[in-house]
């Protein structure tokens, strides 16, 4: 049964792929290139990027190191790109990202400022009819989401920012042609990743810096720089290793993970140790400080302690200490931060750190942002208020599979994905770095490549056999959600309002998204399921769809 109609069409491809950031642009080639099809990619920015296309905000950049934030499938082009900063900043792996559309000629098969709204599976032909803002139609066998899983920008819904006289901007929108702060009044609301990294670079600009933080947060030093030509070079020599490290990893990276508890050393060897990882900085004081930070709430709390210590030596006026010191979460159960100068911005006579948890905003008015506790008078406002989080971008675009079954529906409950890379219901659909893959608790380059060439494999396995469809089976589904969750609960992450767990959107339900299990576990058990025939997968015809009852 076809639930809706299918629109006329203009095209037949093998595969259509959305979003042109590092997923997109590695599925493009891997499809086209290596398998030979015939692949579209649809875009909505007017160039490649995704991510980092959007997020130009001041001091954007990212918190893996740069020389495995990029993509280990070429090795020349492992050896011809040359990063400038230890970490990378938003303008330099834009760059990069344009350098690899030009250098594997991507752009003739990207069709930029063109959104997705709608794809609907068609039963008899088993295939997708797309259909964009610009009008097109395509049909396609095979439908890829690259749309990443931070990219549906979230602007709270405060009352009153359409009176508001001055400007206002989202960190994840920013404009292309930046936004000169110089002699304005400024408020952040936020205190996330894109927060911490744009206050201390905006505090130095503006005439005058307020920052609105709901829920204080761990972060630590990023130490960051320039990049040592001569451990690039040492890099280069040896990047096998490294990839085959990161590959197998926990996280993603290539980092020694150290193998003691933080229980079991005394207190001064304890300091000592995280002391070091301090100084050195990044994201080594978690993986390589002890290796029960993540795990156990009393070696948790040694470091969570630690972190406290630090920002009241950092900041000297003890109110503003206090205001800043994390006490409702446990250090790792939201996203961990990597700053630079975060807690010694708030040293600086233009900088005003207000708690919007004991005194929320009540509304925004023509001159600024009023709390219950005062009014603040601003020139601009920046929204650090984050995204809705890996399903938002999904469930935007009015996607139906089969018996016209909405994603929307599909997901009343929170996402439900077999592996992160498909869900039932939805066949000839793959998710790069879906809800249920560990994405965002990765270096990300590393899961999209894992994830890219799975795909690719996939689609070229059917092919090959022509079968016309592939699905994730209900059953196979169900388990894979229900060992997320128990890993999950393993952890610390349940501890915190967290947009991994969907709490900072308003009525979205509330259930761990990513995979925590690691990058290790969970590309052993995707290449079981292919060693085992594509288990848990159904090759042709399905099922009928399972729906949830009525109500609930
Ligand atoms: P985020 O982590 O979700 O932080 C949003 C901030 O806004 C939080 O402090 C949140 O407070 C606050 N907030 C949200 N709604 C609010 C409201 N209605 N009123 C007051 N405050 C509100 O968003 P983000 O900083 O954009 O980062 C999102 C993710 O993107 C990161 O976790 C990271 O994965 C990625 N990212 C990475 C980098 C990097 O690699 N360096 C940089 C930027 C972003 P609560 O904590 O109380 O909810």
């Amino acid at each position: 049964m076809t639930a809706t109609p299918t629109p006329a069409t203009t095209a037949e491809l093998d595969a259509l792929v959305i979003g042109a950031g590092f997923s997109g642009l590695y599925m493009l080639h891997r499809l086209r290139d290596l398998l030979g099809l015939d692949v579209r990619v649809y875009e909505a920015g007017d160039g490649v990027g995704g991510t980092w296309y959007w997020n130009r905000y001041p001091g954007a950049r990212c918190d893996s190191e740069s020389y495995v934030y990029c993509f280990s499938f070429d090795r020349e082009l492992l050896q011809e790109w040359q990063w400038s900063g230890k970490y990378p900043e938003q303008p330099e792996i834009l760059g990069y990202l344009n350098h690899v559309a030009d250098r594997f000629d991507l752009r003739r098969n990207i069709h930029f400022r063109t959104r997705v709204t709608a794809a609907r599976f068609d039963e008899a032909s088993g295939c997708w009819d797309v259909e964009t803002d610009a009008g097109e139609r395509v049909r396609a066998r095979f439908l890829i989401t690259a749309i990443g899983c931070l990219s549906a920008a979230q602007v709270p819904s405060i009352p009153g920012l359409d009176r508001f006289e001055g400007s206002w901007y989202h960190t994840g929108q920013w404009p292309h042609e930046g936004v000169d702060f110089t002699g304005k009044r400024v408020g952040v609301i936020g205190t996330g990743s894109s927060g911490v990294q744009s206050i201390p670079v905006i505090a130095r600009q503006a005439q005058h810096l307020t920052v609105f933080q709901r829920t204080p947060q761990f972060t630590i030093p990023a130490r960051h720089g320039t990049v040592d030509r001569a451990f690039l070079d040492d890099v280069k020599s040896r990047y096998d290793a490294i990839w085959d490290q990161s590959k197998h990893s926990r996280a993603g990276f290539p980092y020694e993970v150290s193998e003691r508890s933080a229980l079991e050393v005394d207190d001064e060897e304890r300091e000592a140790i995280y002391e070091d990882s301090w100084q050195r900085g990044g994201f080594r004081f978690l993986y390589g400080s002890f290796k029960d930070v993540g795990l156990d709430r009393r070696a948790n709390d040694t470091a969570s302690e630690f972190i406290r210590r630090k920002i009241r030596e950092i900041v000297k006026d003890p109110e503003t200490a206090e205001k800043l010191v994390p006490t409702d979460h446990p250090l790792g159960s939201k996203r961990t931060l990597i700053d630079t100068d975060y807690f010694e911005t708030y040293n600086r006579a233009n900088v005003t750190l207000v708690d919007i948890r004991h005194a929320p905003i009540v509304e925004i008015t023509a001159k600024g942002i009023r709390t219950e506790g005062a009014e603040y008078e601003l020139d601009v406002i920046v929204f650090a208020t984050g995204f809705d989080a890996m399903t938002g971008s999904f469930l935007k675009m009015d996607i139906r599979g089969r018996e016209g079954l909405a994603l929307r529906e599909a997901w009343a409950e929170g996402p439900k994905t077999y592996l992160g890379l498909a869900t039932a219901g939805f066949p000839n659909l793959f998710m790069i770095t879906g809800p249920g893959s560990p994405s965002v608790l990765s270096n990300m380059p590393v899961s999209i490549e894992q994830h890219v060439e799975w795909i690719a494999d996939a689609v070229a396995y059917v092919r090959e056999r022509g079968v016309e469809r592939i699905e994730a089976d209900a059953v196979a589904q169900a388990a894979w959600v229900q060992h997320v969750n128990e890993i999950a609960n393993l952890t610390m992450f349940p501890l915190a309002n967290s947009w991994y767990l969907g709490a900072n959107i308003p009525g979205k339900p509330r259930v761990f998204m990513p995979y925590a299990g690691g990058v290790d576990a969970y590309r052993e058990r995707c290449d079981e399921v292919v060693a085992n025939g594509y288990e848990g997968f159904v090759l042709g015809a399905s099922a009928p769809v399972e729906r949830a009852a009525a109500g609930s």
